[in-house]
């Protein structure tokens, strides 16, 4: 038997048990007369003891050999330590070695494994297994196994049931780039692997699945970030014979059971708030909740008093920061600098300084009088001590830039805990968005998607003024997870296509399939997918989904430690037809 117990089993009541264990060497100290051995494994760490004079000689010549990373198998007493460590589990004891085997050697490990590391990121990257043994990392996985776990039993106690669907299929325009397969056997014709299983679990619905879910992996040939992967894994969910509120209600039970289970933590009801206001009070449309810093508009008090740069805007608007009201004129400035960046985009920043005795103080005093300044703060619900902030120009930068000026000031307050959670629905997003770059409307979720049955005579006539019946999960300002009642009538599918500027044999050759289908008596249907990788993240208090994913690719889509993408040779490529292939007549 290569192990009695693991490297985390062995407690006091073990004193006088013989017992193996093997794992790793995490650690050897060599006094001379006496060698420690901190073997490690998945379970935790266990102190060997060697002892000259005590232990066979032979078990000393073996110890002596012993370097970081070995793979080995002790057996021994298990004895209760003069020196206790409480810093981990197994610390009251030790195991005084009577045999010794290395399993396997191991060269000097590139970095040092441990929850602090020398190792920076690109080197932990392509010996991402090493950096697996780290706790830290392997921690994450773990959660992310129970998350899983929770899901599947909740979802499946709900009666949905999990169907594959299909990673090879065919590209279509809408939404992310896709990443295509060539096909040897079809010359000249490409897969392409899924964004989402979104057409194929509206055809379970037709089929009567009723309820289904997957957790599935998706590729978006996308620019990468902190929270984004070319392939990334959702829960997927559909469901028949619903309402909106039937859907909602339905999966903010499932967070809800995720964040008791795994996290312990209760989290109340969420809030429904639409687009529109979402857009206004935070000018995000998925707001930090956490913390207050509503957003307040000024164009009534602050225009038609001679300052240009209010008055030809089309929105003048700020936040209150409480208690900032003696800020520096160097952390004004740090301010005015960050709403200045180009990714930020504002021209200046305005600010109010709310005074203890009740008066104020601007940077726009030429133009506004005490009276003014204490019209706006009472707008503001400002109180003494408090620092106004406000930005003006085109109301939808505008709103951009001061989302990004709340957050920061949110950040700088400490008032976006990772310990603390606020989750909202955000709904009743618009169904098109115009594009100024292709002239033409695109879906904001996605041509499936149904138009609040209100507003569904407005599709002809003024499409970008319908509204979606679409909702997004959003959870300190992180969109966890979004979905739609979906369009389940041939005609009104037809009708949005026609709308984002389908020709009907356009439509009819990328999706003829799915109309075809709802020709067959199609229930009415809805569904939602969540990003997994970002839920493990947020349970996990981080922004970056990478260290929740075993084997993730770096901010340029690489796998380091596999080396991949990579060249193909020259007979692969002539298999698989490329370099004679002829584009498609309609691109
Ligand atoms: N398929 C959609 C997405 O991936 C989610 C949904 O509508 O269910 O964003």
């Amino acid at each position: 038997m290569l192990r009695t117990h693991t490297c985390g089993e062995l407690r006091i009541d073990h004193v006088g048990q013989q017992a193996t264990i093997s794992g790793w060497v995490q650690k050897v100290r060599d006094k001379g007369g006496m060698i420690w051995v901190d073997v490690r494994d998945r379970y935790g760490i266990t102190q060997l003891i060697f002892e000259e004079g005590q232990t066979d000689q032979s078990v000393l010549d073996v110890a002596r050999e012993v370097g970081r990373e070995f793979v080995i198998s002790a057996t021994g007493e298990v004895v209760e330590r003069v020196a206790k460590n409480d810093k981990i589990l197994t610390g009251d004891v030790e195991v005084k070695v009577s045999d010794l085997k290395i399993l396997n050697k191991s060269k000097t490990p590139p970095f040092i494994i441990d929850n602090d590391t020398d190792g920076g990121e690109d080197l932990r990257a392509k010996y991402r297994y090493l950096d697996l043994r780290r706790n830290s990392v392997r921690s994450n996985l773990e959660m992310r196994h129970n998350l899983l776990q929770q899901t599947r039993a909740y979802l499946s106690k709900n009666s949905f049931m999990e169907v594959e669907t299909p990673y090879l299929i065919k590209s279509t325009p809408e939404g992310a780039r896709d990443f295509v397969v060539p096909s040897r056997m079809n010359p000249n014709q490409f897969y392409a692997l899924p964004q989402s299983p979104q057409t194929f679990k509206q055809l379970l619905m037709v089929s009567g699945f009723d309820r289904y879910f997957q957790i599935v992996k998706c590729f978006r040939d996308e620019d990468l970030r902190a929270d984004r992967q070319p392939e990334f894994t959702q829960i997927d969910c559909e469901m028949s014979f619903v309402t909106r509120e039937d859907i909602l209600e339905t999966f903010e039970g499932l967070i809800r059971y995720l964040f008791k289970e795994v996290k312990g933590v209760e989290l109340g009801e969420l809030p429904h708030i639409p687009y529109s206001e979402a857009m206004s009070k935070y000018g995000s449309d998925k707001p930090d909740l956490r913390f207050g810093m509503q957003f307040h508009e000024l164009n009534d008090l602050a225009q038609g008093k001679g300052f240009v740069v209010f008055d030809s805007a089309e929105l003048v608007v700020g936040v209150n920061a409480e208690g900032c009201a003696d800020y520096t004129r160097k952390q004004l400035d740090e301010l005015t600098d960050f709403v200045k960046k180009p990714q930020i985009g504002a021209k200046g920043l305005v600010y109010v300084k709310c005074n203890e005795d009740g008066t104020f103080k601007s940077s726009v005093d030429k133009f506004f009088d005490q009276d003014a300044l204490k019209a706006w703060a009472d707008k503001f619900d400002a109180k003494p001590g408090d620092l106004i902030l406000i930005l003006a120009g085109d109301a939808n930068k505008t709103r951009k830039a001061l989302n990004e000026l709340r957050l920061e000031m949110g950040t700088r307050l400490g008032l976006r805990d990772k310990n603390k959670y606020a989750a909202a629905w955000v709904v009743d997003f618009p169904l098109l968005e115009w594009d100024e770059e292709t002239e033409r409307f695109h879906a904001m979720h996605h041509p499936f998607t149904s138009p609040n049955p209100e507003d569904l005579d407005k599709l002809g006539s003024d499409p970008g003024s319908v509204r979606a019946n679409a909702y997004d999960m959003v959870v300190n300002g992180v969109e966890l997870g979004g979905g739609s009642i979906r369009i389940h009538d041939r005609e009104i599918q037809s009708q949005m296509f026609d709308a984002l500027g389908f020709t009907k044999e356009e439509a009819q050759n990328q999706f003829g399939f799915l109309m075809s289908a709802f020709e067959y008596g199609a229930p009415p249907h809805g569904g939602i997918a969540f990003g997994f990788d970002r839920l493990c993240a947020l349970f996990g208090g981080q922004d970056s989904i990478r260290d929740f994913i075993a084997f993730p690719k770096n901010t340029s889509g690489r796998d380091v430690m596999i080396d991949s993408p990579s060249l193909i040779d020259a007979d692969q490529l002539k298999e698989l037809h490329l370099g004679l292939v002829k584009p498609a007549k309609n691109s």
